[in-house]
């Protein structure tokens, strides 16, 4: 078997370890959530959740996306500008506002966006001495989650506060990883994370997938990365792979999905075989995630 080595440490060391603390996927009910998590900056959490969200949306599903990143790439990647909403996620989250006076309209009809922005940064502190401080977005979220029949959160490059209520709220994690050299760096923490979660506030948190982006067919390093993730994650794997695409990279500085920025590329195509792929897993009790055994 090939062998990727991940900072010093083989791949299937850490893929072993990330591994003992996975666990299956349920099928499940109602509204769908979902957290889009890799404390591993810029591996593709953003594009993923909106384009994900964007595509279901497009397709008659009622879907907010809740922008938990102090960055508000996903605000702005849905075309929500920076100064058309006075309050934000953190309104809610640490203000206890109700998070239906803080939901604004996309230019999707069925696509709404808890917007954010750099206030967010001071949930991290302001929350450290509240009771039950890994439960606010849950609540929050308990609010309105009858109006949507999923909920798509995107999580910032950390594994913060503000990530540990995204993993406490959501019903299943997906972890996008970019296809190179230090791709698994993080993962074995943040399945460490997903572990504790589990075991204290989340019990019923799943897998919903690991998802291979940036994927550039013109590299063998790409394709071995991917030949090693299936290998040691087997169906735990999306079977989509989100392609390096160039017009994925330009949606967002004209506040467009990819959906309504070029329909027809390569990047539209995948995430809409993402979408099905997770639809049709919701559909079909959670095959993919549910009956899977890692390595
Ligand atoms: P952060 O950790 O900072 O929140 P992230 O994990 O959300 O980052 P993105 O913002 O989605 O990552 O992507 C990082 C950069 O890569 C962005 O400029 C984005 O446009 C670009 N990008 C993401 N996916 C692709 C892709 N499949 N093809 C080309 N560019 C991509
Ligand atoms: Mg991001």
């Amino acid at each position: 078997m090939r062998q990727i080595y991940v900072s010093r440490v083989p791949i299937s060391f850490v893929a072993c370890r990330a591994a003992s603390v996975l666990g299956l996927a349920p099928n499940m009910p109602m509204t769908k959530s979902i957290a889009v998590a890799n404390q591993k900056g810029g591996v593709g959490k953003t594009t993923t959740a909106v384009n994900l969200a964007a595509i279901i949306a497009n397709w008659g599903n009622r879907v907010l996306l809740v922008d938990a990143d102090p960055q508000g790439n996903a605000t702005s990647g849905t075309g929500i500008q920076r100064g058309s909403f006075r309050r934000n996620l953190y309104h809610s989250i640490v203000l206890d506002e109700p998070l239906s006076a803080i939901t604004v309209h996309s230019a999707i009809p069925t696509l709404d966006v808890v917007p954010s922005n750099k206030d967010l940064a001071g949930a991290e502190i302001e929350l450290v001495d509240v009771e039950q401080r890994e439960f606010r977005l849950k609540r929050a979220l308990s609010t309105v989650e009858a109006d949507y029949d999923y909920v798509i959160i995107d999580c910032p490059p950390s594994l913060g506060l503000l990530t540990l209520n995204a993993l406490t709220a959501a019903r299943s994690l997906l972890v996008p990883i970019q296809c190179e050299y230090y791709a698994l760096e993080g993962v074995t923490e943040l399945f460490d994370t997903l572990a504790r979660i589990r075991r204290l506030h989340n019990p019923g948190l799943m897998i919903e997938g690991l998802l291979l982006t940036m994927y550039d067919e013109r590299t063998n390093l790409s394709a071995a990365v991917a030949a090693d993730l299936r290998d040691f994650y087997g169906l735990q794997v999306f079977q989509t792979v989100i392609p390096r695409n160039v017009r994925l990279a330009e949606a967002p500085s004209y506040g467009k999905p990819i959906i309504s920025y070029d329909a027809h590329s390569k990047g539209a195509e995948a995430y809409s075989q993402l979408a099905r792929e997770i639809i049709h897993e919701q559909k079909s009790a959670g095959s993919r995630a549910g009956g899977s055994s890692i390595v």
